[in-house]
């Protein structure tokens, strides 16, 4: 199609209206968004450095280019109605360039706050959203000199690209100056934040959508369990009293009007022992632990994503079905292929594999799902149970 007949910004029509979506990130969210758009009747188009990721399989188009490849850019833009994204470490130059050319959900301002621990942070702060005390730190220097934080444990991370654990060093409550120039080094980077470790008794997120009219709607929290800084286990319900869940709710909702965003917005929270909950981070997209929506929901929340920037009415986010959902790491790959045969015989185990190339440890690879009447019963099924037995614990 030509440029000059590609449908303006405002014009585009919701839900029949057959659009082409361009979605920056070629991921394992990205190969799920995809599905839920195809399945909506529209077409998709990748772009990512490099190429291949799980969504190259199912996407009809893929551009592979440098992010700052203009040319590049330009010709995706020309190729699709809006984009959106499946991961948050983009270059805003990137997303200002694209924003220009066509509607872009989420904006740039959005992803700026999200991708940088001390902007997210700040953010949540000015909107009276509780988080862990924490202080900005820009050198070794400025880190010897956070007295009264390192009284207790901490943790350092990074301010911008850090995920599953990466980017992150624990400091043990007193360390010498010596040990926290090392933590100082280790992280490479000029700008982190130092926050006070967290004594949780649980986590969970919320994953809440805001369409292109301004319509909002939460799916149910689910509670988190995550091993060496990686998800492990997201249970829904989670099992959090009334009180948790109504401030979850209220929270992500506010943080998804102040944001003023469009799309999805993911809040990971812990709860505290007194029953209050505090803001660990934010994701301006689908999350892993909404993976078990594609099975557990009235809508998943890949679906909700592309219904709300594509204009269309949010879909229910009832949760039908009780769902656990494990990651499978690329340690499992550790003897060879895992034996799946346990999750492919039983009506209620629903395996997800990505399709990526090599298995490293660390690495999401897939997912499980089981869904059921109640965890008790799930746990003790015959597909968890022998994969328990055979493979071990999911991280470990
Ligand atoms: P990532 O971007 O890697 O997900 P997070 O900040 O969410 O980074 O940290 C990963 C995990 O590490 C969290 O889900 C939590 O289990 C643990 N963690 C992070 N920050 C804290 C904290 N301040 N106190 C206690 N645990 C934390
Ligand atoms: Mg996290």
């Amino acid at each position: 199609m030509s440029d000059d007949k590609k449908k303006q910004p405002d014009n585009i029509q919701p839900t029949t209206d057959n659009l082409t979506i361009g979605i920056l990130g070629g991921g394992q969210l990205g190969q799920m968004m995809t599905m839920a758009a195809k399945k909506m009747g529209h077409r998709v188009v990748i772009y990512d450095v490099v190429p291949g990721g799980p969504a190259a399989s199912v996407a009809d188009e893929m551009i592979v280019a440098p992010f700052e490849d203009e040319k590049a850019l330009k010709n995706f833009a020309n190729k699709v109605d809006l984009i959106t994204l499946e991961f948050e470490n983009i270059p805003i130059a990137t997303l200002e360039f694209l924003a220009a050319l066509r509607p872009l959900h989420p904006a740039p301002n959005v992803v700026r706050i999200c991708q940088d621990r001390i902007f997210e942070k700040e953010f949540l702060q000015s909107h009276g959203i509780p988080v862990a005390p924490f202080c900005v730190v820009r050198s070794a220097e400025e880190l010897v000199g956070a007295k009264k934080i390192l009284q207790a444990d901490t943790i350092l991370k990074t301010a911008t690209l850090g995920y599953d654990g990466k980017g992150q060093v624990a400091i043990k409550a007193g360390a010498s100056s010596e040990e926290l120039s090392q933590a100082w080094d280790s992280l490479r980077t000029e700008r982190a934040v130092l926050e006070k470790k967290v004594k949780f008794q649980a986590e969970g997120s919320i994953i809440v959508a805001r369409s292109r009219r301004g319509e909002i709607a939460a799916f149910p929290p689910q509670e988190n369990e995550h091993v060496r800084g990686i998800l492990d286990v997201s249970r829904a319900p989670a099992r959090f009293s009334k009180k948790v869940l109504d401030q979850a709710e209220s929270l992500g909702k506010k943080i998804a009007e102040s944001l003023n965003v469009v799309g999805l917005i993911t809040v990971e929270f812990f709860v505290l022992p007194d029953e209050t909950i505090m803001v660990n981070e934010l994701a301006p997209r689908p999350h892993n632990s909404g993976h078990h929506t594609i099975e557990s929901s009235a809508t998943s929340q890949f679906e909700q994503a592309v219904r709300a920037v594509t204009g269309a009415p949010l879909g229910s986010t009832k949760l039908i079905q009780t769902a656990i959902m494990l990651n499978l790491l690329g340690d499992l790959w550790k003897t060879g292929e895992p034996d799946w045969k346990p999750f492919l015989d039983q009506p209620n185990i629903f395996l997800h594999l990505y399709g990526k190339k090599e298995a490293k440890p660390g690495r999401k690879m897939g997912h499980v799902t089981f869904v059921g009447e109640k965890f008790t019963e799930m746990e003790s099924t015959e597909g968890m149970k022998n994969f328990l037995e055979t493979q071990g614990p999911f991280c470990n």
